[in-house]
C-alpha cells in the first residue's frame, strides 16, 4: 500500500509559513521548533521538510542527504539544549509517534525531543 500524505496538516501549514512557531533550528532539510503543549521543560519537534508521514515513511523514501541532515539536527539541537551526554547534560527522550498504535495527532513525521526533568517510565497503561 502507497503512503498518503495529507497536505491540510498543521506542520505542513507551519512549512508554508501560514502558521507561526518557534524555531530552535532550521536546516536545508530540516525544521525544529518548541511544541505548542509542552510535556517537559524542554520540548521540540524536530521535522522534515518533505512530505513525510511517518518514520518508516521517511527511512523508505527519503534521500541520504535528508535522512543524514534529519538525524544530525536532532543531535545538534540536544547539543544546542544541554542535554546531550557529550557534553555532560542530563540526557532526553525521543518519541516518534505514528498511526492509531502510536496516538498520531499531526500526520507529518515528528520526532519529539523532551528533556529538563526526570520522565519517569517510557509508557502509562492505558
Ligand atoms: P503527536 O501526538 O502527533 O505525536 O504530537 C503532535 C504534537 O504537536 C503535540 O505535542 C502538540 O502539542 C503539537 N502541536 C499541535 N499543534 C501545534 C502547533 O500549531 N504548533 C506547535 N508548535 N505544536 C503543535
Amino acid at each position: 500500500m502507497a503512503y498518503t500524505y495529507d497536505d491540510q496538516n498543521i506542520f505542513a501549514k507551519i512549512l508554508r509559513g501560514e502558521i507561526p512557531n518557534d524555531t530552535v533550528m532550521e536546516t536545508d532539510h530540516t525544521l525544529a521548533f518548541r511544541d505548542i503543549a509542552p510535556q517537559a521543560p524542554e520540548h521540540v519537534l524536530v521535522i522534515p521538510k518533505g512530505a513525510y508521514v511517518s518514520y518508516d515513511h521517511f527511512a523508505s523514501e527519503a534521500s541520504d542527504a535528508e535522512i543524514a541532515d534529519y538525524t544530525r539536527t536532532i543531535g545538534a539541537i540536544c547539543k544546542q539544549l544541554g542535554v546531550d551526554l557529550g557534553g555532560d547534560g542530563m540526557g532526553y527522550r525521543l518519541i516518534s509517534n505514528a498511526g492509531t498504535a502510536g496516538v498520531q495527532d499531526v500526520p507529518h513525521l515528528h520526532v519529539h525531543i523532551l528533556s529538563g526533568r526526570p520522565l519517569g517510565p517510557m509508557l502509562m497503561r492505558a
